[in-house]
């Protein structure tokens, strides 16, 4: 197991087609040699994936593979590269401690990138940069410079600088070390040779060098003393490089071609050498549900187990849950809990991914990420901690399905093969929600967006072959009542041989937006004495009520419910019966306090030259938007409003012709609330 200090969980971000996926396979292709050589003493079981195994292993392992560079161990974090699920993004920047961006040198800072950049800004993550593709023509180092500053509000340091462009593009000068980096075509790279700079290198290198300098000294306070004295070591400016990027004041940036094999080792240098390992970042916090208290959680392996879910996937029946764990250890056959679910959990197996194999662990701690078989309850999300804690981790975010879609089989067969797509996709995405219609037999698809339901329907089609006919996307929609209201239930009846008796009185009353339902016995019910069961069975009749409401059927939200007086018969009141009366009462109490549909508003961040400002505002509005913010960011506007997600549809077609491409498009649920 690597030591805390060696350790690097980054995730590679990037523009579709900038080379994200090149890069990663030179990175796993130049450490399995050396991981290779390393892994002997560790101890721990490796077993290559089986040839028939070996799509699926590579499918699961880039949720999370794990290489080692030097004495580095390095777990690569699937990033998604664009934006429309913000979760999935979410859900890599909440587990990573750094970063690498990768953008084309011809195309330099793409709209998708600078969104993810940004909200990886918002999650505090330190990173650097990588200028892929320096062999196409147009490629132009400089260019990118200028875009990382003037479009992301990055301050760049280029730790090395490309020898030529396109076609000439030979190598690199290290600005930092002062030498010229080969890197052998006859080994597709794989032997870099390093040596003293000519004349001419020198004279090119010189001013860039220079540049780097005074950009570190101005953003490091230690530096800039030993700078200005011009006494300083090679440690010294490493040392620099590092803080200023762990506390992000400057972005180093590397440049190369992964397609050509030139470059890459500088950047796996660059992660070991300057991005955070777990003990660096800033800990996550923890609520104590009974005190209300966020503590953070200090990166200790000896303090109880918290660990984050993270991801979820189907292994060939088997649920692999990825777990990014904060504190304590977590060792095979432990019992731990799924705190959020409150239920008990045991771990069977610990596995380690790498690209080729997966190693199976005794034993994972606080700062790793370990992927883990035989959690039944988990959820992407959730927290899993020692048995006995009640801690939670901040959850990633809200999961709130808001559109759904009726799906209609054809068929018998086309049902079953459905309902088992569903079942699998449900499982790995928690975004994502599968309900019955049991009149018409619809299957009914929520998720967080029109795209996010399109992607899950063409992953159908791809993976199952399952095409159902698919109904028009509708809005989810909750409700509330606008003012109290009161009712009595009475239930007398007798069902089978038994006759049930329960009647009672309660009285509902509208909350502030977003506090959530409260249900409560008023302090007479209380002085009753009224038995355990009788009290939990209104419960149940209240909450089970509450799932559908009296005006739109979609659950209930925002509503103190509480019961004013209870009156039990000797002899006949039964819990099924105040359940019923319960639920009949809150019924009644709800109609009469005037039902109030809510429904799905987004937060909306729209980011556009200020040339197509007035436009990007103006489409806005007619969607139903309403500005509340406008700031300026690297260059662009960025303008800050929300939306009822009903008037959103087609916006962001609309907003892309409207603008020529040039807007940044970020929706995000909000609320339920009225339009
Ligand atoms: P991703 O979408 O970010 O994962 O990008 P890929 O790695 O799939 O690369 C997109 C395209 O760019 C592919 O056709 C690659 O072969 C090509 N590509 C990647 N890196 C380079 C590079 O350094 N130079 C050139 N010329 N092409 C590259």
């Amino acid at each position: 197991m690597a030591a805390l200090p060696s350790l690097r969980n980054i995730g590679i971000i990037a523009h579709i087609d900038a080379g994200k996926t090149t890069l990663t396979e030179r990175i796993l292709f130049y450490t399995r040699k050396i991981h290779r050589l390393g892994e002997v003493h560790d101890g721990t079981a490796a077993m290559d994936f089986l040839p028939e195994e070996q799509e699926r292993g590579i499918t699961i392992s880039s949720a999370c593979t794990t290489c080692a560079w030097n004495d580095v161990v390095v777990n690569l974090i699937d990033t998604p590269g664009h934006v429309d699920f913000t979760i999935e993004v979410e859900r890599s920047l909440r587990v990573l401690d750094g970063a690498v961006g990768v953008f084309c040198a011809v195309s330099g800072v793409e709209p998708q990138s600078e969104t993810v950049w940004r909200q990886s800004e918002r999650f505090g993550v330190p990173k650097l940069a990588f200028v892929n593709k320096m062999d196409r023509p147009g490629a132009d180092f400089s260019a990118v410079l200028d875009a990382l500053r003037a479009r992301l509000h990055a301050l760049p340091l280029p730790l090395n600088m490309p020898v030529g462009a396109a076609d000439s593009f030979s190598g690199l000068i290290d600005l930092v070390r002062l030498e010229r980096l080969d890197f052998d075509h006859a080994t597709q790279g794989a032997t870099v040779t390093r040596r003293v700079l000519t004349d001419a290198e020198q004279a090119l290198a010189a001013p860039w060098r220079e540049r780097m300098l005074e950009t570190l000294a101005d953003s490091d306070e230690t530096f800039l003393d030993a700078y200005l004295a011009e006494s300083f070591s090679l440690p010294d400016i490493l040392a620099a490089i590092r803080r200023a990027t762990l506390a992000r004041r400057l972005t180093p940036v590397l440049a190369g071609s992964a397609l050509r094999n030139i470059g890459v080792q500088p950047v796996l240098d660059a992660v070991a050498d300057y991005l955070p390992s777990p003990l660096d970042i800033k800990p996550p916090l923890a609520l104590d549900p009974e005190s209300g208290e966020c503590r953070p959680v200090p990166c200790d392996t000896q303090a109880p187990l918290l660990a984050l879910v993270f991801k979820v996937l189907m292994d060939g029946g088997r649920k692999l849950a990825f777990l990014r764990l904060y504190a304590g250890t977590l060792r095979e056959g432990d019992a731990c809990r799924a705190v959020t679910r409150k239920e008990n959990e045991r771990v069977s197996r610990l596995y380690r991914l790498h690209a080729d194999r997966r190693e199976q662990l005794a034993l994972a701690s606080a700062g790793d990420i370990v992927a883990v078989i035989g959690l039944r309850h988990a959820h992407t999300g959730d927290t899993v901690s020692a048995p006995g804690e009640i801690r939670v981790l901040e959850r990633i975010t809200t999961y709130a399905p808001v559109i759904s879609r009726a799906l209609e089989p054809r068929n018998a067969d086309e049902g079953k093969a459905l309902d088992e797509a569903l079942a699998r996709f449900t499982t790995e995405d928690p975004t994502l929600t599968v309900d019955l219609d049991e009149g018409s037999g619809h299957r009914i698809l929520s998720g967080m967006g029109e795209l996010h339901l399109d992607v899950v329907l063409e992953r159908m089609r791809r993976e199952y072959a399952v095409a159902p006919r698919v109904g028009n996307p509708q809005v989810i929609r909750r409700e509330t009542v606008a003012r109290p209201g009161v009712a009595d239930g009475l239930f007398e009846r007798e069902l089978g041989d038994q006759l049930h008796h329960g009647d009672l009185s309660l009285a509902v009353a509208p909350r502030e937006r977003g506090a959530g339902n409260v249900i409560v016995f008023s302090p007479e019910t209380e002085n009753t004495a009224l038995p355990r069961a009788l009290r939990g069975a209104i419960l149940q009749g209240v909450e089970d009520t509450l799932l559908s409401g009296p005006a739109t059927g979609y659950p209930v939200q925002d509503v103190a419910v509480r019961i004013t007086a209870v009156r039990r018969r000797e002899g006949a009141s039964t819990a099924p019966g105040f359940q019923m009366a319960a639920g009949l009462a809150v019924r009644q109490a709800l109609e009469a306090a005037r039902p109030l549909p809510l429904e799905p508003i987004m937060a909306v961040e729209i980011s556009v030259p200020e040339d197509w400002l007035g436009s990007a505002i103006g489409l806005f509005g007619a969607h139903g938007g309403k500005v509340e913010a406008l700031e300026e960011r690297g260059g662009q506007k960025c303008v800050q409003g929300l939306a009822p997600l009903a008037r959103l549809f087609g916006f962001s077609t609309e907003l892309r012709s409207a603008t020529q491409g040039r807007a940044g498009l970020m929706l995000r649920f909000a609320r339920f609330d009225t339009a």
